[in-house]
This record gives structure tokens, sequence and C-alpha cells, in this order.
């Protein structure tokens, strides 16, 4: 981590080149493979990319997910050439090309902020970086025409910027960016600057023809539910560092702290008290209950908490000491625990909504605020009953407590 001071002034922004240089792709075999070794880099001896290390796989669409100022930016400039890292090596397809040129990295970008030439068409757009690149002229009209289908926009090829919507310039960029055929295809927060429904629509393109094109993505986003629609695999990021990789399931399932845990999606949080580990399972104790849960390799002391999602409860009966019915119908101390579920706590209902494809129940379990999503098919609980919060054995996961 120690740098000398000549080093830490490195990092100044390269001007991105509208264009990438590219090389004739073999069929059929995979390009595109990005490996950084060990790449870091301070803004004023503050690591803004604290040492890191990354394998992303030729003809994976892989997301830097994180909060902003997480170091995402600064990672994805040093991999476009656009920032020099202050140490560390990259190498693209087992070339080093740390100190290589963007032009020469064979890099495609998008970013949120369209960058179109506004006085050239969707296909002279498209066409920019070919021209530059001296395609011979009918390589490059088939070379756009295959472009402009691929981002579906056929129709659209003469029109200018300003007569399409944010997210056909948006599939104008992407199309730009795909024309030279780059190993790989850098996209910070693409879809930033898009509405919701368009965010989506937009979102489930950009897989489609990442994957058509077979077209290694690095992909730089904060949105949760965006890197889980678009990734084969991510990596969360933190206060400039991975804090852990994995596909969108296993981050999800098996978050290694609470931060990954709240960040990957609601949770419900209990503390409890590691009290043994067996291979995979982990005993926890949690107010009376004892509960499987999911080992997690990360935690070394005792004291834990219980990431629990909402769709993950299910109600029961209430335990002992329960004055009211529970949503299962019976109530009292005798209401036994239905096999293949064990108890995580008792809790007393806040609030119920309605929200189409699911319900959210709010409850109190003596003084936890937690949220419960039902199938809107099941009975539904009423405010001010008590219920029981079961879980299914294994499922829960475990971070250390902070
Ligand atoms: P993200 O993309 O996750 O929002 P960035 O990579 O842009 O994060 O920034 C990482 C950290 O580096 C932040 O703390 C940010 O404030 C800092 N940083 C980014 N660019 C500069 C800069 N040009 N000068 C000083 N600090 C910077």
């Amino acid at each position: 981590m120690t740098l000398s001071t000549d080093r830490r002034t490195r990092g100044a922004e390269r001007k991105a080149p509208m264009t990438s240089t590219s090389a004739t792709p073999i069929a059929g075999q995979r390009r595109g493979e990005v490996v950084v070794n060990d790449i870091g880099l301070d803004y004023n001896g503050v690591p803004a990319l604290a040492d890191t290390d990354l394998h992303v796989h030729a003809g994976e669409f892989f997301t830097l997910l994180g909060p902003s100022g997480s170091g995402k930016t600064t990672l994805l400039r040093i991999i476009a050439g656009l920032l020099d890292p202050a140490r560390g090596s990259l190498h693209i397809d087992g070339t080093d090309v740390t100190r290589t040129p963007t032009q020469k990295r064979d890099i495609g970008f998008v970013f949120q902020n369209y960058a179109l030439f506004p006085h050239l068409t969707v296909a002279e757009n498209i066409e920019y970086g070919l021209k530059v690149r001296k395609m011979p002229a009918a390589k490059r009209a088939k070379r756009v025409a295959e472009m402009v289908e691929l981002v579906a926009l056929g129709g659209y090829a003469d029109r200018y910027p300003s007569q399409l919507s944010g997210g056909q310039q948006q599939r104008v960029a992407l199309g730009r960016a795909l024309a030279q055929n780059p190993r790989v295809l850098l996209l910070d927060e693409p879809l930033g600057a898009l509405d919701r429904g368009l965010r989506e629509e937009l979102g489930a393109e950009v897989r489609r023809i990442q994957q058509e094109s077979n077209t290694t993505a690095v992909y730089v986003t904060h949105d949760q539910e965006e890197a889980f629609i678009l990734s084969d695999r991510m990596g969360v990021m933190r206060d400039g560092r991975i804090v852990q990789l994995g596909t969108p399931e296993q981050l999800y399932r098996e978050p290694k702290d609470l931060f990954v845990a709240k960040f990957l999606g609601k949770t419900n949080l209990f503390p409890g008290r590691l009290t043994g580990v067996d291979g995979a399972k982990s005993l926890v104790r949690v107010g009376e209950h004892d509960l499987v849960a999911r080992t997690n390799a990360a935690i070394t002391g005792e004291d834990v908490v219980c990431s629990v999602r909402p769709e993950q409860l299910v109600f029961g009966a209430a335990g002992a000491g329960a004055a009211d019915a529970g949503a299962a119908g019976a109530a009292g101390a005798a209401a036994a625990v239905p096999a293949g579920l064990e108890r995580l706590a008792d809790a007393t209902v806040t609030e119920v909504r309605f929200l189409g494809q699911r319900r959210s129940i709010h409850l109190d379990a003596d003084g936890i605020a937690c949220a419960a999503d039902l199938d809107p098919s099941a009975p539904v609980p009423v405010v001010g009953e008590r219920v029981s919060l079961l879980v299914r054995p294994g499922e829960v996961a475990l971070v250390a407590a902070e």
C-alpha cells in the first residue's frame, strides 16, 4: 500500500477517444479475458482503489456493483486505459496492456451520457469509428447495417440523435461501441439517465446484444436489480475494494458480510450467537430459539447476525404466550412448528400492504422491525395479530455482527 509520491500523482485523466482499434476475431474464439493484478490507485494519498485482483472471463457479463464513491468507475477507467494505475498490471487476452494507450486496447465504451455526434445520423455515428480506421466503404456499409439490426434500430438509420428517445440514443451508443468488434465492452451506468420502465427494457436489450455479439462486458452500476438482470457474475465494491465476488444468486443467498447482505436487497436482521459449526451448516441461537443456518467462513467471532430475506419468512401459529390466533389458525403454547421449518421469532403484524405480485407484511418481532413477503393468495394476516416467524433450516445467511 505504500507509494512513492510521484506514483500518487499518476492517474491523470486521459481524453476518451471516440473510437477503438480492433483485431479481426478468429471465428469461434472466445475473446476478452481481463485479468487485473494488484491494481491500485490513490488520489492525494487516499486510495480510490485498494490493490485489487479481478479475473473477468472471456464472454462473461461482469458487473461492478456498489454505492457511489466505492471505486467502480476508477476500476473501469483503469481497464479502459483512461486512468493510469499507480501499481499493478492489467492483461487482456494474455497481453500486458497496463501501459497501452486506450486506442490500442481494442475496447468499446458506453457511458451514461450518450456522447453521440449531434450532427451525424444514427448510421453515421455508428460508421464514424470504422471510417477513422479506414475500413473500405462497402465493408463499412455492411457493418453499419449489421449494427443497426443488432441494436434494433432498423428504420431509424437516417435520424439524428435529437430525433431519438434516450433509450434509442443509448442503443446507437451500443452499436457504435460494438461496430469495431471490441474484445471488451465497458459500460458505465449506461441506463442511469433513463426512467425505470426504459431501464428494464434496455437492460434486457444490453444483455441480448452482449450475448449475440459474444463480447465480454464489464458493467458499472449502483443498482442491484440492474446488476441481477444483466450479470453472469458480479463484484460488490465498498471503499475502493471488491468485498465479494460471485453470481447474483450466490451473493444474494450467501453474503459475506452485513454490507453485502444489506446492499443486495431487503433483508431482516436478527442478532444471534454462533453455537456450533458443522461443515456447511452452523447452529445459531436467536433469542430462545436454535436455528440451523448457512456457514459463513468469514465469521470469526460468536456475535452474528441472521440475514433473512422477506420471502424466506413463513408465518406460523404464535408460540407460547400468544394471545391471539396466528395465521395458521392455531394459537397458544401448544403451537407446533410444521415439519421442515424452524422458529426464528414471534412477532406482531404492524402493517399489511398489497403490492400486486406479493403482499408485504410489516412486523415487530419484540423490538426488531421486519418485513415478510407473502404470496397474495396466502391467508392474509391482520394488523395486531401475533404470529410465529418460521424459516427453512439451513437457508438463513449468517454474517458477523459489526
Ligand atoms: P464510484 O464509481 O463507485 O462512484 P469512483 O471510482 O468514481 O467511485 O470514486 C472512488 C473514490 O475516488 C471516491 O472516494 C471519489 O471521491 C474519489 N475520486 C474519484 N475521482 C477523483 C478525482 N479525480 N480526484 C480525487 N478523488 C477522486
